[in-house]
């Protein structure tokens, strides 16, 4: 059976940064792309908040760019998922998607996450066009301009709030009448007169044209049915986040939704030898710049490891 010191499962900013630094500490480490070769930011448009990019990059270039930067200290990088592994004991064993096993004396877990979608044709036809899962990473683009919020959650009352200082209106639209947040970020969010809340209401349509992108959204009330129509240039879900941790339940601590608990400020998971990077372990900043220093963070805990045992 095939053998490495470390093995990393996750291709994006977190994934890639523990190739680089377990390639140069010559770990010979091999790491699995996942179904989304570069994760999450190769379908977002441009990247402005990376540091060292002061012209922006798209993300699919910078995701490249990561990765011959892993290969070139001699990170394996496989097209491929890990579909299933053991962790019951070390060394821990692997198998690809073609059945393949691997044996690891150490992982890193850098799977990420994915944004909840509401579900419509139109959400995905004008994603990176209008439609949008981050405030911090496109609200920049839609200065002056009106948006529309999705969720009801501490999530949404953030982004809702944070898109208010650039913009000159934001809808919050929450499918009830109350807010799930709590109650602190409920009152930012209703004493601030740039919000305006779109109460028992659902997005039924993202209306927009090829050339504008989004120009609005259609909501229906979720307790009578009726619909109306607001004129918005941006439309950002924030109804929750889906960590990629089917293929470990049962065999890591995970908290209530489903991210691996991690033992701050370390990188170590709840099985010796295991470690976690980037969004599958941070509910809360899903920054590329923050998965790629929780990537380096690994890499180091795992070195440390292997010279300890
Ligand atoms: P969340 O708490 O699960 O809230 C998701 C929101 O989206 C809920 O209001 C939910 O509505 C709504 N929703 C879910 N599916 C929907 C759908 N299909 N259509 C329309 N609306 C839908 O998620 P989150 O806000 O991302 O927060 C995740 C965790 O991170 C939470 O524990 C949160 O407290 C934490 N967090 C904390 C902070 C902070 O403290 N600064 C910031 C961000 C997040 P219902 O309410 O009707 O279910």
């Amino acid at each position: 059976m095939e053998k490495t010191r470390c093995l990393i499962i996750g291709s994006g900013p977190a994934g890639y940064t523990a190739g680089i630094y377990t390639g140069r500490a010559d770990l010979k480490p091999i790491l699995f792309e996942g179904e989304q070769p570069g994760g999450q930011l190769t379908i977002t448009t441009e990247i402005e908040n990376f540091p060292g990019y002061p012209e922006g990059i798209g993300g699919t270039e910078m995701m490249d760019d990561l990765r011959r930067q892993a290969m070139r200290f001699g990170c394996d990088v496989r097209t491929g998922y890990i579909r299933d592994i053991d962790l019951s004991k070390r060394p821990f064993v692997a198998k690809d998607d073609h059945g393949k096993e691997v044996e690891a004396e150490t992982v890193i877990v850098a799977t990420g996450a994915t944004a909840r979608w509401i579900g419509l044709e139109s959400e995905q036809k004008y994603y990176g066009e209008g439609v949008s899962a981050c405030a911090t990473c496109d609200g920049p683009f839609y200065k002056g301009q009106t948006v529309a919020v999705v969720g009801g959650g501490d999530t949404a009352c953030e982004e809702a709030n944070y898109l208010s200082t650039l913009c000159a209106k934001v809808y919050l639209v929450h499918r009830r009448d109350e807010l799930r947040a709590s109650k602190a970020m409920q009152h930012r969010v209703l004493t601030n007169p740039k919000i305006e809340m779109c109460w028992n209401s659902r997005v039924s349509e993202i209306l927009g044209t090829p050339l504008d992108g989004v120009t609005g959204v259609e909501l229906t009330d979720t307790k009578t049915g009726e619909k109306c129509q607001k004129e918005v240039t941006g439309v950002f879900v924030a109804i929750g986040h889906k960590p990629a941790t089917d293929f470990l339940r049962g065999q890591l601590k995970l908290n209530e939704q489903g991210y691996i608990e991690i033992q701050h400020p370390t990188s170590a998971t709840s099985v010796a030898g295991v470690f976690a990077a980037g969004d599958v372990c941070d509910p809360n900043y899903r920054q590329a710049v923050m998965a790629a220093a929780g990537g380096c963070r690994a890499a180091m805990d795992v070195e440390r490891f292997l010279q300890e045992n």
